[in-house]
């Protein structure tokens, strides 16, 4: 195994949130909760995802000005380009920046049947780093990408993805945010890779702390990242177990934290599935270590 080389010396810990747009009242209301749990800890950013092609443009707005109004942390507004055409993107772009949002995250976004392969729209932006040029040309937003440590499953090779980041990152972005990974290692090689590929942008590793060991396959399945044998025996009969599960997941998520912070990362990015409990724990783990 070849040592790690790439090690930027420890800083203060500094995280991110990403939530999802709520779909009924009552996940407003437990997304308002969430949000009221973790805005204290002073996250750089909050951030809202956004359904492919468009389908939840309305909520994530609504969201992000409810985040706005809730809080005084900056938010940031994920936007895909898939299904839609270049103008209809750069409108929601524009409507973005008439909101007051400063900060996309710059998505490729995936075809909405799943297993398929990606076609651009004939209008559209072609990938991720063309729709990052294109946000460039309307306002000068902060932009953030998407960046994969075990290699996103459209690449031709863990090379060419890595040349897809740096298109990106020249292109105009200027951070990065993995997608989820279980294994320290994992992330802090692909940070070595990328500081040998000349990306010097920010890469903040994705952390989802897994409540649901089925719905972390499926999301796995779907991304390409992989889930180790010793974390399929660590949930292998819980599935009725849920207190249990989050002890394990918490657990699991801590070690992995740990392990990166150890490895000289001090800002991380956290899926939150719209839930406080881990991530709150998990923060504060981070913060106050032994
Ligand atoms: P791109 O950077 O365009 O690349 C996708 C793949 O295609 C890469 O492997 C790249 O190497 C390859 N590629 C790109 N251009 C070319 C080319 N010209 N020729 C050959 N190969 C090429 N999805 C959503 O729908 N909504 C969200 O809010 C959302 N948020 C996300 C947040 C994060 C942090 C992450 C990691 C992912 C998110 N996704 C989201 C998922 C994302 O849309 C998918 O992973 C999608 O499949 C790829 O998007 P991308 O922006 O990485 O695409």
């Amino acid at each position: 195994v070849r040592p790690l080389s790439h090690v930027p010396a420890l800083g203060p810990v500094e995280v991110s949130f990403e939530f999802f747009p709520p779909k009924s009242t009552k996940m407003e209301d437990g997304l308002r909760q969430t949000v009221g749990a973790l805005a204290p800890l002073g996250p750089r950013f909050l951030s809202v995802t956004y359904g492919a092609g468009g389908s939840t443009r309305d909520r994530t707005l609504a969201t992000i000005a409810a985040l706005a109004h809730d809080t005084s942390v900056p938010v940031a507004a994920h936007l895909t380009c898939v299904d839609a055409t270049r103008g209809q993107v750069d409108d929601v772009a524009r409507a973005y920046w008439a909101a007051g949002i400063r900060h996309i995250v710059a998505l490729r976004g995936d075809p909405t049947t799943p297993g398929s392969r990606f076609v651009p729209h004939p209008d559209g932006y072609e990938n991720a780093a063309a729709l990052v040029a294109g946000l460039r040309r309307i306002a000068p937003f902060e932009i953030s990408v998407a960046a994969y440590p075990e290699t996103h499953p459209d690449a031709a090779s863990p090379q060419a993805d890595l040349d897809n980041l740096k298109a990106k990152i020249d292109a105009g972005a200027t951070r990065a945010i993995t997608q989820f990974f279980f294994e320290a290692e994992t992330f802090l090689r692909f940070r070595d890779r990328a500081a040998a590929a000349g990306i010097d942008a920010e890469i903040l590793p994705g952390i989802l702390p897994v409540a649901n060991i089925a719905q972390a396959y499926k999301f796995a399945d779907m991304c390409g990242a992989r889930v180790p044998d010793w974390m399929r025996r660590l949930f292998d009969g819980l599935d009725d177990q849920p207190a249990t599960r989050a002890l394990v997941t918490t657990a699991t998520a801590a070690e992995l934290c740990r392990q990166l912070r150890a490895g000289g990362v001090s800002r991380f990015h956290f899926y939150t599935l719209n839930r406080a409990e881990a991530c709150q724990a998990l923060c504060r783990l981070l913060v106050n270590p032994q």
